[in-house]
Formats: structure tokens, sequence, C-alpha cells
């Protein structure tokens, strides 16, 4: 089947770490940052239907319009309750494609562009498998998830870890800024998502301990892919990250493949995210 991706640049664009939309801006930021907000934030708010499924099946409907097809992927979509991981004051815009202010400067990525990096890390999965037959890899998906153990870079506020765990046995997410990982962790844990291991850490050194990984996603964007997440790539993997910037907020999506043979590199659209830097604070 044809795939439409990758999406036009216009439909993705800002869903990352782009500066947040000016409406999400108007609110009151106090509520996204700091301890002192934590009690509020875990007030979601009742009276706007966010808690029925129906709200987040129009989402899927519109996510489907835009391309996104793998019904996997869909299906986490439709599963997690992306306003559990945003600051109450912001839960009634959870459910559009908008990317939302988490603190810290930082941004959860637009469902849209979540779900085209999802999938791009998903596609024809079972071919690029040397060890499973395509038929023998069907049969396994009906009880297994399509991924075993995948990294991630940039937990932010843990909304697309909690979406990798619906897609993989187990998940290792890196988040630089501390207070960012501890609030991922209490969120992925108020979502009953278990198999999610959150460091805090610098995600340009991977998570050697835990490796190899037959996917590795980042959320943030530099230059050049660190060595690290190449050397953590299992063979039959795939690595889906945003790479140099090509013009003026526009970063290519780098997609690598390790083979048997070595690795391939393609390039999977256009993205905005935000800078990949080093340390962890
Ligand atoms: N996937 C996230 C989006 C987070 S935005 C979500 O669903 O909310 C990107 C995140 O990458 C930010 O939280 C930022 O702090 C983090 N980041 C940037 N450079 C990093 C690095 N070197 N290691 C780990 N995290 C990093």
């Amino acid at each position: 089947m044809r795939r439409r991706f990758p999406l036009p640049l216009e439909r993705v664009r800002g869903g990352d770490g782009a500066a947040p939309p000016r409406a999400a801006l108007q609110r009151p930021q106090r509520m996204v940052q700091g301890a002192a907000t934590d009690a509020a934030r875990q007030r979601v708010p009742v009276g706007l239907g966010l808690d029925s499924a129906a709200v987040r099946t129009r989402m899927v409907a519109r996510l489907r319009q835009l391309g996104i097809d793998d019904e996997r992927v869909l299906a986490a979509l439709a599963q997690v309750e992306r306003h559990r991981f945003v600051d109450s004051a912001l839960a009634n815009q959870a459910y559009e494609d908008t990317s939302l202010p988490i603190g810290f400067g930082q941004t959860i990525s637009k469902p849209s562009v979540v779900g085209q990096m999802l999938q791009t890390l998903l596609q024809d999965d079972a071919s690029r498998r040397p060890t499973a037959s395509v038929a023998n890899a069907k049969v396994a998906a009906r009880d297994a998830p399509p991924l075993d153990r995948v990294l991630e870079i940039g937990t932010g506020c843990g909304y697309q870890a909690a979406l990798l765990a619906c897609l993989a046995r187990q998940v290792v997410s890196i988040e630089r800024v501390g207070a960012l990982a501890e609030r991922a962790r209490a969120n992925l844990a108020d979502a009953q998502v278990r198999n999610v291991h959150v460091i805090h850490g610098d995600g340009r050194l991977g998570a050697a301990a835990s490796g190899p990984f037959d996917a590795i996603v980042s959320a943030a964007g530099g230059d050049k892919l660190p060595e690290a997440w190449l050397a953590q790539l299992a063979v039959g993997g795939r690595l889906v990250a945003p790479g140099a910037e090509v013009r003026a907020g526009v970063q290519e999506l780098v997609v690598v493949d390790r083979h048997p043979q070595g690795v391939t590199r393609r390039l999977a659209g256009e993205v905005y995210f935000v800078p990949l830097k080093s340390g962890a604070e």
C-alpha cells in the first residue's frame, strides 16, 4: 500500500519543539511550571468530556485525514489520555492537533507529528527484521507488541513514551531536565503505564546498559546523530530523529536502518523539534 508520508510541511510544523501556539501562551504560565502547582496539575478538570473515549476517537479520525494510517499507532493514540500529560489549565486543548507548553521552555509535540514519528518507526517493520519471515511476524504480532526494546530521547511530559509503551515491550526514555523527568514519571504512573523507565541524563549518550534497541526515536534534534545511538541500534532496528536544519525552522527527519551488512540512511520529510542539548540539568 502506498504511504502518504511525509506529511506536507505545513501540516506537521509547529507540533514539535517550535514555539507554542499563541492561545496556549496566553494561559497562565504559573500553572505549567514549579512543584507548587503539582497538586493543581493533578486535578483533571471534570465536565469537559476529556475522560470520554469519543474525544480521542474524533482526534484519531482527524489524524487519519492527515495521512496517519498505521492502525497500531492510531490505536495507541486512541488509548492514551493526552489531557493527563498537560497542565490542567491547558487540558481543554489536549485533543486539538497542537503543541502545548510543558514548562522549562519545552513543548509536548502535536499529535500528528508524534503519529508521523511513530508510524515512520514501525513502517515495514516485518520486512526489516532479519530473523522473522513476514508470515511469522504477522502471527507474532497478534500476541506481542510490534517492538521489543525502544529508546526515546526527550521524555518531556511522557506522552510519546506512553504511546510507545503501547507499541513496545519495554521503553527506556531519557530526559535532560530533572524536573521534567520527575513529572513524566508521575504522569506515566498516573496513566498506569508500567513498561517505561525514565532516566534523568544526557540522551546523547543513549542507554548502553539497556540496549541494543530495535527502535530509537528522538524528540530533539541537532546537526549530527550521536555515535552512541547508532552503536546501540540493534540489527533490524530503526532510528528516527530530527537532523540538520535545512533552512530556518525546518529540520530533515532522518531514518537510519541497521541491516546485517551495515546501515542505510534516508530522509523522510521535514519537521521542527527543539535542539538536542548537551548535559543534564
Ligand atoms: N516526547 C515529548 C516531547 C518533548 S520536547 C513529549 O511527548 O512530551 C523534547 C524534549 O527533549 C525536551 O523535554 C528537552 O528537555 C529534551 N532534550 C533536549 N536535549 C536532550 C538531551 N540531550 N537528552 C535528553 N533530553 C533532551
